[in-house]
């Protein structure tokens, strides 16, 4: 009972637990002395800011493979002064959007309204991204992708950010950074600014949501022109040659050639451009160069927003989105893979001194994490032995259309005239599969409601139809999703965990190891993530500064990270966090 008492209370009890009791031991081995627990009973002042790194599409087993090759100061140095552990994702679809809203909100997709990184939207009649907000507009300059206008809105509950600022009368400041929109938006919470780059200028950018303008800060900072400054360069190898030989061949099987970056170190980084344009941006952000980018933005947030500096704790979120894209092109297994994160680990090293000598290192918490790991890439593995593919969105929409015509007939036509964007559908007339988001197929549901079917029966065709193909292990369906009748596995509890019944589909197709399809299924090269398996839902946590006791803490789920971090702060955890807290006081 005092153990669980001691377990519990640890905020208020620590110091009398940690006397003269055998409950005071550490439950973990850790090497810590546990009297040093939360600020508030050992006295140590609050931390100044938290510094939450996400490297997108860091696998867990980066930290380990590439071990010989990081420098103290990164990675290693957290580990030694922190707490480390292996976090789990336990929900199915495992991609960028669902992770970064789980990671400091601690709730699953079901729960946070984030499950994927587009769903169908059948009031707009369009596949939209999730962080998609039609009141919200890009501030800059502004091509057509209207998926550029995106704010938190969709985002349910809030974040450790959001709690911060809700104790403090919202003097507590979070700013949440990446190349990529949703990375930085959903670390933002509802609270906080979120600045991203604009694919069409090479600028830091934010939404409306936030500011209408720029603040002048950003406004200087963009004039520098870090990202047009690599224009032309080469991105060579950090190592010698010979290190990378753990990575294999430098032209691996199925590698991706993007935006003129080549397949081969040294990679030209131009974009096929003759100056910086919309193709170079998108083929810098694939470079460890868009690294230093957004790690010199942050110090610029730094020191203009006064982050640490005005007697409450600020949070900083920074997702590194490069480590993703060029996972993409690369895979998971090669060199460039190896070089990034490697290079990731010194620019990481050189910032933490920074905001360290800055700040006091004994007032910053820092966490590093990640979102989604990545898969093998198939061909590699076909290669190998391992049954691997990919598969084609039109395998599996002709497959269901087939099914579901041959049973209920073609579909009625529509009453609705087409919309702009929906000349093909004119041409074609009404299809039982009107959008494929993977792992979703979205149905018809206007037919199935004109033609008076039971949407269960339908469903249940179409992922009869879907799983029987190559690659697939089996379905389930939006009627079954929405009842919550699954069989008691992991799998299926994970599909659960994923789907949030405004944004999901009708059949949730679950792939076999080492299939996926998708954006990334389409092509013949590169890899993705997106999925249950070990290879996307595992990541590294690694988690310092003042309270944190030292050590080891094995396999816990993501959704423990935001409590955690919380009762370190000594805050309230984000209102709908499902996680538990991790004993590292
Ligand atoms: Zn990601």
């Amino acid at each position: 009972m005092k153990r669980a008492l001691c377990t519990v209370f640890a905020l208020a009890f620590a110091l009398a637990c940690s006397k003269g009791s055998e409950t005071a031991a550490p439950a973990d081995g850790g090497a810590g002395d546990s009297s040093a627990g939360s600020s508030f009973a050992a006295g140590a002042p609050r931390p100044k800011l938290v510094v939450v790194i996400v490297i997108d599409q860091f696998r867990a087993d980066y930290l380990t493979r590439f071990e010989a090759y990081f420098g103290d100061s990164g990675f290693k140095r957290i580990a030694r002064q922190g707490a480390i552990w292996t976090g789990h994702y336990g929900h199915y679809a495992t991609y960028t959007g669902p992770g970064h809203a789980l990671i400091l909100s601690g709730s699953y997709p079901y729960l946070n309204g984030i499950s994927a990184n587009k769903f169908f939207n059948p009031e707009t009649r369009r596949s939209e991204a999730m962080v998609f907000d039609a009141e919200a507009e890009i501030v800059g300059v502004k091509k057509t992708d209207p998926d550029m206008d995106v704010s938190p809105r969709n985002f349910v509950g809030s974040t450790v950010g959001d709690e911060l600022a809700l104790v403090t009368a919202r003097q507590s400041r979070t700013i949440a950074l990446a190349t990529k929109g949703r990375g930085a938006i959903l670390l933002g919470g509802r609270l906080g600014k979120a600045y991203f780059m604009n694919d069409d200028t090479g600028e830091m950018t934010t939404s409306t949501y936030y500011s209408s303008v720029l603040p002048n800060w950003v406004v200087g900072w963009n004039s520098k022109k870090l990202a047009d400054a690599q224009f032309g360069k080469a991105w060579e190898r950090a190592l010698p040659e010979a290190a990378y030989a753990i990575s294999g061949p430098d032209d691996a099987k199925a590698e991706g050639d993007s935006k003129g970056l080549g397949k081969t170190f040294p990679h030209k980084v131009n974009g096929k451009l003759g100056a910086p344009g919309p193709d170079y941006y998108e083929a810098f952000v694939q470079t460890p160069f868009a690294n230093d980018y957004e790690l010199d933005f942050a110090r610029a947030a730094i020191e203009n927003e006064q982050l640490g500096g005005r007697g409450v704790t600020d949070l900083l979120a920074i997702s590194l989105s490069a480590i993703d894209l060029a996972g993409h092109t690369f895979g998971p297994s090669s060199q460039e893979v190896q070089d990034i994160v490697v290079r990731v680990d010194k620019q990481l090293g050189a910032f933490f001194d920074w905001v360290y000598a800055r700040l006091g290192a004994e007032n910053v918490v820092t966490v590093v994490t990640a979102d989604h790991g990545a898969t093998p890439v198939p061909e590699q593995m076909k290669a190998i032995g391992f049954e691997a593919g990919r598969i084609k969105k039109k395998t599996i929409g002709d497959a269901v259309e087939a099914a579901l015509v041959a049973r209920f007939g073609a579909p009625p036509a529509s009453k609705e005239p087409p919309r702009e964007g929906e000349k093909d559908k004119a041409a074609k007339g009404e299809r039982w599969v009107v959008a494929l988001e993977d792992p979703h197929v979205f149905l018809n549901r206007a037919a199935i409601a004109a033609k008076k079917l039971d949407p269960q029966e339908v469903e249940q065709a179409a992922g009869r139809a879907a799983s029987g193909i190559k690659g697939f292990g089996g379905y389930f369906t939006r009627s079954q999703l929405v009842q919550g009748s699954v069989p008691p596995t992991p799998l299926a509890l994970s599909i659960l965990r994923s789907y949030h019944a405004p944004h999901g589909g009708d059949v949730v197709l679950w792939t076999l190891p080492f299939y996926f399809w998708g954006k990334y299924g389409e092509k013949d090269v590169g890899s993705t993530h997106g999925t249950f398996y070990r290879y996307d839902s595992e990541v590294p946590v690694l988690l310092s500064g003042p309270g944190v006791r030292a050590g080891r803490y094995g396999v816990r789920e993501m959704v423990d990270l935001a409590p955690t971090l919380s009762h370190l702060l000594g805050v309230v955890a984000p209102a709908a966090s499902e996680g538990n807290i991790v004993p590292i006081f």
